[in-house]
């Protein structure tokens, strides 16, 4: 079973030991699997680009007090989410087992909460270290065998979480042929709800200047493609260029997410977002690091057609 929620309750253990019998390689998380918590209800973090120590710093940033600040916010919620999600850039530059180390570290309050975690990889990660330092992340039996990806279920949604890691340390996103075939199938074989689908990667939709690599997702026009051949993929979920945007193309719903750790541009927002997944649609809330930011409490309500 692709274990990666921590901790679990005896009757999500029972559930999934159940349907490993029955040789399903689904996930089910936050949906009666935890009375306590709202299942609809997920703390979306990304780039949190967390150090081989707390001291380190990149410019003003101290990332590992952003994290920990986050994971307060997050455990000191009224609501307990369903569950927490780290999109991608997880370490710092090279994902180092002392970047792992550190990490666990700061998301540890999270799992004495309860609350289960969920990555996906970015090309500052390293699967191999990630799985040493968080070992509830590595899977028992992957879904897809080089790659972590992930399908959570939720009542009104379900989750796919994709990994664009290429080669730790190069910048270069890609979905690639055979995560693109993995994913037709689980998209087809899960219609009945809408699908939210998400990676850490921006998409990049024309190819890069002569010369320079692709900086995002290098096979952005395929994936699209599939994304859109499935008309219950409702939102196409990002991270990497720390840029908390919301765009459209057609009727899929571009989210890039905020960065946890340092912003790209000054008065970007960084911080969280606490998503909750409506019976027809999506509402976003971003929680900013400097709680004056102007954006802090911004309210986005996405509604699918
Ligand atoms: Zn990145």
């Amino acid at each position: 079973m692709p274990l990666h929620v921590a901790p679990l309750s005896r009757r999500s253990f029972l559930a999934q030991g159940a349907a490993a019998a029955a040789g399903l390689t689904m996930l089910r998380s936050g949906w009666g699997a935890d009375a306590g918590a709202n299942p609809h209800l997920w703390a979306l973090l990304s780039d949190t680009h967390v150090p081989n120590s707390p001291e380190v710093t990149s410019g003003e940033t101290n990332m590992t007090n952003n994290l920990r600040q986050v994971v307060r916010e997050v455990t000191a919620l009224k609501t307990r989410p369903a569950g927490v999600i780290i999109n991608g850039d997880c370490a710092y530059l090279k994902g180092l087992p002392a970047d792992y180390a550190n990490l666990a570290q700061c998301v540890a309050p999270l799992s004495d909460a309860g609350l289960p975690l969920h990555v996906t990889m970015g090309n500052h990660d390293d699967r191999g270290p990630l799985y040493d330092a968080l070992k509830s992340q590595k899977p028992e039996r992957p879904l897809l065998e080089s790659k972590h990806v992930t399908i959570i279920e939720s009542p009104h949604a379900n989750w796919f979480l994709l990994d664009t890691l290429t080669q730790v340390d190069v910048v270069t996103g890609e979905i690639g042929a055979e995560q693109r075939e993995w994913l037709a199938k689980a998209l087809a074989a899960r219609p009945d709800k809408p699908a939210l689908v998400m990676a850490h990667h921006t998409p990049q939709f024309d190819p890069p200047a002569e010369g320079k690599p692709w900086g995002g997702i290098k096979d952005t026009a395929e994936f699209m493609d599939l994304l859109g051949s499935h008309k219950h993929v409702k939102a196409f979920l990002f991270g990497h260029s720390h840029n908390w945007t919301i765009t459209r193309r057609g009727n899929l719903q571009l989210i890039n997410l905020p960065p946890v750790a340092y912003v790209f541009a000054a008065g970007k927002p960084n911080g969280w977002v606490l998503a909750e997944v409506r019976e027809n649609g999506l509402t976003l809330s971003l929680r900013t690091i400097d709680p004056a930011h102007k954006q802090n409490g911004e309210l986005v309500n996405l509604t699918w057609e």
